[in-house]
């Protein structure tokens, strides 16, 4: 009798350097491939046309048709997995399910509870690590517990890379052995996106492995300046692949091998920044708490000052301070958000307007292409203060130095906030601080076409300091 396995994707969307379809096909003369859209997850998702429904779109169509040149199908259900995925196993009766491990808390609880019941029904269940490059146990300090400190962790990371990866696996996946079969269910041809109550929608990014793969190759030419231009928005120099790792169009290795490649300080500290990654995944495994909770407890107790009504203007890009409100716009337009202005404009929600990080980190959620749980929650952590290895309470982000250094010729903001366009390359920082004739030269109206500042910097940042004082 003919093995057959089933191999589950979720965030891993493609076909090649897969570790567990390269094992589920190994192990058995045929392989499914199954995609489920998790009805627990789609129900929360309040926006329609949620952008990240069409790049998942995207991406399984791009799937399904390589499935189809070797005369495969993809499965695609829709429903709760942890019902689906052992009632399709037992359908198909297959040997084994293969999965790539995921360590959100609720994936971690799903998986559980579909390996369970698997195993009750004697199927066997095997997962892999191909989400990141080393799993929480595979970076220790000298007393084996894991860093919460990045740098020495980087340092032992780079440490027991050179010392073990001589090659950077590459987990060949060997189409040729899918299961044979026709899915009348086909992603291509019906229209799914409307059947489980979405709208397909244009996005600045497509979804899929050919798209990533070009960008790759494109950011190949220029990571060498990687370390000067990454900070500049308007250069537009980083690799603008986090949406592709967090969907998995791409592997982690991919990356490694591409950082790889030449030696220079621009691909070093790319590959740092991969490095980042694989630090705030391990946190979010080994302490599923900081999903709602501050990893520094105490931090906790802040009783935050913020309003409502600052907050919806943070959220809409009206704050009266041009670098925020042009980043802010950008992400309300496009899904994504510069690494530099998601820290000012984390920094400006927390400690210049005084609002709880959960609030601006839950929007990041709902707004962002590339969300990931673990780096989303780590980098507003960070920027509040509240998370491991975070930046000192007392540090907080000048907004207008920030623009100034950041953004200095106002490029990225004139591109956000078209009303200042005509301000000169200073002026266009600080609006408000021009006199009427200069708001007549310029267009623009402060109070009327662009807002003032809903709040002052400066004496809010006594308050910041006071508030986060207070529970020390
Ligand atoms: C408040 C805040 C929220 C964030 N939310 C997310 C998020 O939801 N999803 C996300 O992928 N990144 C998040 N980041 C990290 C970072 O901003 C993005 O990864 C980066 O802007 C994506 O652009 P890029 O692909 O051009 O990155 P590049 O500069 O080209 O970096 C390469 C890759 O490294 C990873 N990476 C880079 N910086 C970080 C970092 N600080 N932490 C973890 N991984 C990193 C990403 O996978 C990125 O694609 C957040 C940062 C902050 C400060």
């Amino acid at each position: 009798m003919s093995s057959k396995n089933l191999c589950w994707i979720r965030r891993d969307l493609r076909l090649h350097d897969h570790y567990a379809l390269s094992q589920a096909l190994k192990n058995a003369d045929e392989t499914f491939l199954v995609f489920v859209f998790d009805e627990l997850i789609l129900t929360k998702l309040k926006n329609k046309k949620d952008r990240r429904l069409t790049f998942i779109f995207d991406s399984l169509k791009e799937i399904e048709s390589l499935l189809n040149e070797v005369g495969s199908s993809l499965i695609i259900k829709y429903g709760d997995p942890a019902k689906i995925i052992p009632e399709l196993a037992l359908e198909l009766k297959v040997d084994g399910l293969y999965f790539n491990r995921d360590y959100e808390p609720y994936a971690k609880k799903r998986d559980e509870s579909v390996t369970k019941t698997l195993e009750k029904n004697k199927i066997s269940v095997f997962s892999f690590k191909d989400h990141v490059f080393y799993e929480k146990q595979e970076v220790l300090n000298g007393k084996r517990e894991i860093y919460k400190v990045f740098t020495p962790y980087k340092n032992k990371w780079l440490e027991t890379f050179r010392a073990q990866e001589s090659v950077v696996p590459n987990f060949n996946c060997v189409l040729k052995k899918m299961a044979k079969f026709n899915n009348p269910n086909s992603i291509n041809k019906k229209n799914w996106m409307n059947t489980i109550g979405f709208e397909e929608i244009t996005c600045v990014l497509k979804g899929g492995t050919t798209e990533a793969m070009g960008l790759l190759s494109q950011f190949k030419k220029h990571m060498h300046n990687y370390k000067e231009a990454r900070d500049i928005p308007a250069l537009n120099q980083t690799s603008n692949l986090s949406t592709y790792i967090r969907m998995g169009n791409l592997s982690i290795r991919d990356m490694i091998r591409a950082s790889l490649e030449k030696s220079n300080e621009g691909a070093s500290t790319w590959l740092s920044e991969l490095i980042w990654r694989d630090f705030y995944q391990v946190i979010l495994d080994v302490y599923p708490k900081v999903e709602t909770h501050s990893f520094k407890l105490e931090y906790d107790q802040i009783i935050w000052l913020g309003s409502k009504a600052d907050f919806k203007s943070w959220c809409e890009g009206e704050t009266g301070y041009p670098i925020v409100d042009a980043a802010m716009r950008c992400l309300n337009e496009t899904g994504l958000m510069h690494n530099r202005l998601r820290m000012v404009v984390a920094s400006f929600l927390t400690k210049t307007l005084l609002i709880d990080w959960r609030l601006g980190e839950r929007y990041f959620a709902e707004k962002l292409l590339d969300f990931d749980l673990a780096a989303n929650n780590g980098g507003w952590q960070w920027s509040a203060s509240t998370g491991v290895d975070a930046q000192p309470y007392f540090r907080i982000f000048n907004p207008y130095n920030q623009s100034e250094k950041f953004d200095p010729d106002g490029i990225f903001i004139r591109d956000w906030c078209p009303e200042l366009s005509l301000f000169s390359n200073k002026q266009i920082h600080y609006p408000h601080e021009s006199d009427m004739v200069e708001q007549v030269e310029a267009k623009c109206f402060i109070g009327s076409d662009y807002p003032h500042p809903i709040v002052a910097y400066k004496g809010q940042k006594d308050k910041a300091l006071a508030m986060y004082k207070a529970i020390r």
